[in-house]
């Protein structure tokens, strides 16, 4: 108990899609960290707060129809009464003894949710930090259309005003902050962990870096916690989050789709032709190009990228 460090309520912020569930058992993976997910996802938070529709409690136990262990009806009461300010440490302290963390790490990503978080916020409450949990914009308008419907020029424009929330909102309260962007976290989970770990303050990990394993978290990426199985699928149907079908990752873009995978399918162009009409329209959302730059995107690559892609879907 010694080594402890200080313990910290660390926020991800980010757009939708962005990778915070499979970044959240990362860190539960390897430092002492509890991943609570989207703590205003709880019942309690989603009536008064509203940021999101449907209140959720821990996927992996839903999917079994098992109680759940970390989120007792007694934690789930004790966190839902501290309020957001309080919400991590008495999440801390519901885990008791050997299961109890330095980190808690709050998924909940909306910028408005750290601002209650911090609002009043007792002097005696652990220290906070956030991570900016950055994905490629075209990875979320890819994602976002396939949920919503929307053009992705209206998606884009989401993409750009929650990440320019976040930054904004950050350096208001003087967080202290890291951007860390999904598709490194993909190819480099070494360097991320490595990198929140010195935001926080927390010891290295030792050794080589442990893969994200699914963890008792509120909300998220259904199949980061579940697998990609069927049995993800009914379970979305039966939150009634999604109607997906499972043919979206059996099919000869199955590693695409796992590797964009989110709660719903992404929407990927059929061809160079609407993958170039859509760059046309995410470029055109006004300062998205300077907000991408900004968290460390050359949006020359990415559409390179993204173009280089669809020829793949067409011939294929
Ligand atoms: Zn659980």
């Amino acid at each position: 108990m010694s080594s402890r460090f200080t313990s910290t309520d660390l926020f991800l912020l980010g757009s939708s899609y962005c990778g915070s569930t499979h970044l959240g058992a990362l860190l539960e993976a390897n430092l002492d960290a509890t991943y609570a997910g989207e703590l205003a996802h709880l019942p309690a938070y989603v009536d008064r707060y509203a940021l999101f529709d449907s209140p959720l409690g821990c996927l992996i136990c839903s999917a079994d129809n098992r109680p759940c262990p970390r989120w007792t009806p007694a934690t789930m009461a004790a966190v839902s009464g501290a309020g957001p300010p309080g919400a991590g440490e008495a999440l801390r302290r519901s885990n008791a003894g050997s299961t109890a963390t330095s980190l808690v790490v709050d998924g909940s990503k909306w910028p408005e949710w750290l601002r209650l978080s911090l609002r009043d916020r007792a002097i005696a409450l652990p220290r906070t930090a956030a991570v900016v949990a950055a994905r490629s914009p075209f990875g979320y308008v890819l994602s976002a259309r396939g949920a919503t419907g929307e053009p992705p020029w209206v998606v884009a424009a989401w993409w750009r005003d929650v990440y320019v929330d976040a930054l904004r909102t950050l350096n208001l309260l003087g967080i202290p902050y890291v951007v860390i962007r999904n598709e490194d976290v993909r190819a480099d989970p070494a360097t991320a962990v490595g990198r929140i770990a010195g935001l926080v303050g927390s010891p290295p990990a030792d050794g080589p870096v442990r893969p994200a394993r699914p963890t008792h978290s509120l909300g998220g990426n259904v199949f980061v916690q579940n697998g990609y199985r069927h049995e993800s699928t009914q379970l979305l149907e039966r939150l009634g989050l999604t109607d997906v079908g499972s043919s979206s990752w059996e099919g000869p873009h199955a590693d695409a789709v796992i590797e964009e995978a989110t709660i719903t399918a992404s929407l990927r162009p059929a061809n160079r032709e609407e993958a170039l009409g859509i760059a046309s329209q995410v470029m055109q959302v006004p300062f998205l190009t300077e907000i991408a730059q900004l968290l460390g995107y050359s949006m020359s690559v990415e559409i390179d990228r993204f173009v280089a892609r669809s020829d793949g879907n067409a011939a294929a």
